[in-house]
């Protein structure tokens, strides 16, 4: 039975979403706000303008999200979500070379509105749930410790401001977060922020999959070669037999928007595959564009002060580049953190520190391959990153040869394993023993190994 009584959370995506799950274990009654409108259909939304873009699940966060809110996985394969074998289904090409198509784990796919409208569907069917739409938090109530939220209700022109009393209020409103001038109205220091910008630009596009299509895999993903090579392609398989095509630039190479120069664009990654898939397939949608991607970690636990009765999560306290899709698996990892600081009666400021663990690993995996473009912006590179960077080229030579250094490295891109497991003695000797191995050339044929 719960025992206390009203939970506040700020914002209604994956990371709202998944801390709402959690509080209704804890509170007699969870109240979401959310700026936007949410859509009854699976459809893209504004307030998540990312999710116009490629968007994976990785088994690790799949298991996590279908553990918290079981169903939701059923839910996205009956809806057509595409459950691929990874690598097997992949035609992948690393900054190291080609990747043998060992079946390993497996990716889930989908329209991000689809994952979206699964989570709500399913959180939303519990009523002592307030799902309030429409409502902007412009601030938070209290002294010692945060007592509620300042909000106004969209399109009101006399901008009243009302007051919402909460126990706990959490704030999951994403990289745009006021939350560290809602701390200083409280009296509250700034918080220290860290960005990695790898001035990364996105532009997406649907593609109808053409009828009969059949070249022996299902997704592709060709990674960039940095320091030089700057661009990443994806074509992954979506429900409703399309394509979405993610094409991404660092160090400032944004793909255009246009017909023309997109698929130039497409053209000039490292292989051609993915143009060949695209050139002639018809496409669905404009091109959109995205540049919002730097690593941006706000550093909220390492305030002393920070007050009782207020939490963040997700991309508020720590947002990552997109290209190794970890945000909402990070988002999955810490809400069971809020739950586990509720069950053991655990400090908000215990709870900061350990969503810092949560995306630990995802910071490190990805500002540590930002580093490799000289163009990217922010602190002065460490000498153990140039180090950390070359064994990492190492690991990743292993994981496109051996079956089990690839599961090593999947282990750890999918945030199931923490990244210094690469240097356990298992991996380190796999990693050492396949150091020499040469390239392979492009995989046509999945391989029945591994696991
Ligand atoms: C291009 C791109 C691709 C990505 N691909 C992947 C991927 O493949 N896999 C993966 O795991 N992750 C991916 N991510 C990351 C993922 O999108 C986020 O980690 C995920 O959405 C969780 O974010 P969030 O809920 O913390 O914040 P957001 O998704 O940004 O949501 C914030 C919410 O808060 C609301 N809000 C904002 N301000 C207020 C306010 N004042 N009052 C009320 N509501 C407010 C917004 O409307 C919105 O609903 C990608 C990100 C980008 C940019």
């Amino acid at each position: 039975m719960p025992r206390r009584k009203h939970a506040v959370v700020v914002g209604g995506s994956l990371a709202g979403l998944l801390s709402a799950r959690v509080l209704l274990d804890h509170f007699e009654q969870v109240t979401l706000l959310e700026r936007d409108g949410f859509p009854d259909d699976p459809v893209p939304r504004s307030g998540v303008p990312q999710g116009r873009h490629l968007h994976v699940l990785w088994e690790h966060g799949r298991g996590l999200i279908d553990g918290l809110l079981p169903g939701v996985e059923a839910d996205l394969l009956a809806q057509g979500a595409p459950d691929l074998r990874l690598p097997a289904d992949f035609l992948w090409l690393t900054s190291g070379g080609w990747r043998r198509r060992f079946d390993t784990t497996r990716m889930l796919t989908f329209t991000r509105g689809l994952l979206d409208w699964a989570v709500r569907r399913r959180l939303f069917a519990e009523p002592r749930l307030a799902v309030r739409t429409g409502i902007e938090v412009t601030g938070l109530t209290g002294d010692e410790a945060v007592t509620g939220v300042r909000y106004r209700e969209r399109g009101d022109a006399a901008r009243t401001e009302e007051r919402m009393p909460a126990d706990l209020v959490v704030d999951a409103t994403g990289r745009g977060s006021h939350a560290p001038e809602w701390l200083t109205e409280l009296g509250r220091p700034l918080p220290r922020e860290t960005k990695i910008d790898p001035l990364l630009g996105y532009a997406s596009r649907y593609y109808a999959i053409p009828p009969g299509f059949d070249p022996g895999w299902k997704a592709l993903y060709i990674q960039a070669g940095p320091p030089r090579g700057k661009r990443t392609g994806g074509l992954f398989p979506q429900e409703g037999g399309r394509w979405i095509c993610s094409l991404s630039g660092a160090g400032g190479d944004y793909p255009p928007t246009d017909d023309e120069g997109y698929l130039e664009y497409a053209r000039g990654l490292r292989d051609p595959v993915l143009y060949e898939a695209i050139k002639d397939a018809e496409p669905l949608t404009p091109v959109v564009s995205f540049r919002r991607t730097a690593n941006h970690r706000r550093h909220y636990d390492r305030i002393r002060s920070w007050p009782a009765g207020f939490a963040a999560i997700g991309d508020s306290v720590c947002a990552f580049n997109p290209i190794y899709g970890q945000g909402i698996t990070v988002a999955a990892i810490s809400a069971l953190e809020l739950d586990r600081m509720l069950r053991e009666d655990r400090t908000t400021r215990w709870f900061q520190k350990r969503a810092k663990r949560a995306g630990a690993g995802a910071w490190l995996i990805s500002t540590g391959e930002d580093r490799r473009y000289a163009e990217t912006q922010g602190p002065p590179v460490l000498p153990h990153t140039r180090v950390i960077n070359a064994y990492v080229d190492l690991a990743v030579r292993a994981a496109n040869t051996d079956p089990d250094g690839c599961a090593d490295m999947l282990d750890v891109l999918a945030l199931a394993k923490s990244p210094t497991s690469l240097f356990r003695p298992a991996a380190l000797s796999r990693i050492l023993t396949n150091r020499t191995r040469p390239p392979v050339d492009r995989p046509w044929q999945p391989e029945h190994a591994s696991r």
